[in-house]
């Protein structure tokens, strides 16, 4: 259960780079890292019109003088300040990331930056480097790795309950933009518009979640990857509304991930099975708080979060918010993440002494691979290509 006493005394000095008024993703930042008291919201540089993002900011509670035109000028004037910022999370159109990863690094802070977190592994590669260099945590917004039941998977599977790994079944696959609602929604033309997106639309918008999901579940690595991708909407193309990927992992296991956006009827339809030698676990983001556990010859077990006999890290601190019974959801995921990031900023471990997991900028570079390696094998008529 989640323990309230457990806060940073001060909170973290915060900032938020993008997440403006009418923003999709702006307000679960704002939400998961002050849920708990770790983060307090001191600056941000909301939106790219600088006086929508002065009174927004303003109308949040933040002084004038800290709602800020620009990140370059945030960064810079924050640094002044003794009570200056200390971490930022960066939520913006992916095409900006890269250049705020890194003006947010070089002047000192540490980073959560959504995903995809550039548009190439090598630029990826370069922020881990920076971030190492200027002794700085860069974290990257998987948002749904923050549920118990997650970590909990992780831990049977760490466990041997499943036995060896041989099958891994992904999809991220919704409905919501089967006809082309990018005419009337600014939110969504970007995302198909490569300059701005990326080389990739439902690949690394959602297919990145739930590959992360998996990766950290299973421990496994991906050796090789062939992709089928589409534009069923014809003027998204050349970036596709739905893709299939085969996946071969290095200790044999196999795999598939089907993402897409026009999955007719479906509300989210993120899912996983994972199939072990002895049994399989299935898990869907609709109903987070349940685990489905099957044992090959057993009847069927549904694991429910907030269970006594659930593993420590599915149990313990950072999970939990409420008692079994009560439905958690998004927002506690979201905010179990950000006290892992608040965890790793101010360079602890995990209040049980274990090792502290979060998604770091390694998660980051291989979703941005997943997305390179995808685009290279969808070009060449679904090839197989090697991951590295
Ligand atoms: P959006 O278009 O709804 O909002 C973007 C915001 O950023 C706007 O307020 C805009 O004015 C501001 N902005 C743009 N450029 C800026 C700049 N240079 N400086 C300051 N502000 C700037 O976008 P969104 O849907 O909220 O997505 C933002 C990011 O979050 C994307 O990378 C997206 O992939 C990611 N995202 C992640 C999740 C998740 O579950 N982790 C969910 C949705 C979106």
């Amino acid at each position: 259960m989640f323990n309230e006493e457990l806060q940073f005394k001060p909170a973290i000095r915060w900032g938020m780079v993008g997440g403006g008024r009418g923003s999709q993703i702006g307000y679960s930042h704002r939400c998961a890292a002050q849920r708990d008291g770790l983060f307090k919201l001191m600056a941000g540089a909301f939106d790219l019109n600088a006086e929508r993002g002065r009174s927004f900011g303003t109308n949040l509670g933040l002084s004038t003088e800290r709602c800020y035109p620009d990140y370059t000028t945030m960064f810079t004037e924050e640094a002044k300040r003794p009570d200056g910022i200390e971490a930022v999370s960066i939520a913006t159109p992916n095409a900006t990331h890269y250049e705020i990863c890194k003006a947010a690094l070089h002047a000192g802070l540490h980073v959560v930056c959504e995903k995809p977190i550039t548009f190439t592994s090598k630029e990826a590669s370069e922020l881990q480097s920076l971030a190492e260099q200027q002794q700085r945590k860069l974290a990257v917004m998987y948002g749904y790795s923050g549920y118990p039941m997650i970590h909990q998977a992780r831990e049977m599977v760490r466990r041997g309950d499943l036995g060896e790994i041989r099958v891994v079944n992904m999809q991220f696959a919704h409905g919501s933009h089967n006809i082309e609602h990018e005419k009337n929604d600014p939110g969504l033309k970007w995302r198909v518009s490569p300059q701005v997106a990326g080389p990739t639309y439902v690949l690394g918008d959602i297919g990145t979640h739930i590959f992360y999901l998996c990766e950290m579940i299973t421990g496994l690595e991906v050796s090789r990857l062939s992709c089928m991708k589409q534009a069923f909407i014809r003027s998204r193309a050349p970036l596709e509304d739905n893709a299939h990927v085969m996946l071969e992992y290095t200790s044999g296991a196999v795999g598939t991930l089907w993402a897409s956006a026009v999955n007719a009827g479906a509300m989210h339809q993120q899912k996983f099975r994972i199939v072990g030698e002895k049994a399989s676990i299935e898990w869907w983001d609709e109903h987070p708080n349940q685990l489905r556990y099957e044992v090959q010859g057993e009847p069927a077990r549904v694991l429910e979060r907030g269970s006594a006999y659930l593993y420590n890290d599915a149990a313990g601190v950072a999970a939990s918010h409420i008692g079994v019974g009560h439905p958690e959801g998004y927002f506690e995921s979201w905010a179990n993440l950000y006290h892992r990031f608040a965890l790793a900023f101010t360079g602890q471990t995990s209040h049980d002494e274990s090792p502290l997991w979060y998604p770091d900028v390694y998660a980051g570079i291989n979703g941005v691979r997943l997305c390179e390696k995808c685009v290279e094998s969808a070009t060449s008529q679904s090839q197989w290509v090697s991951f590295y």
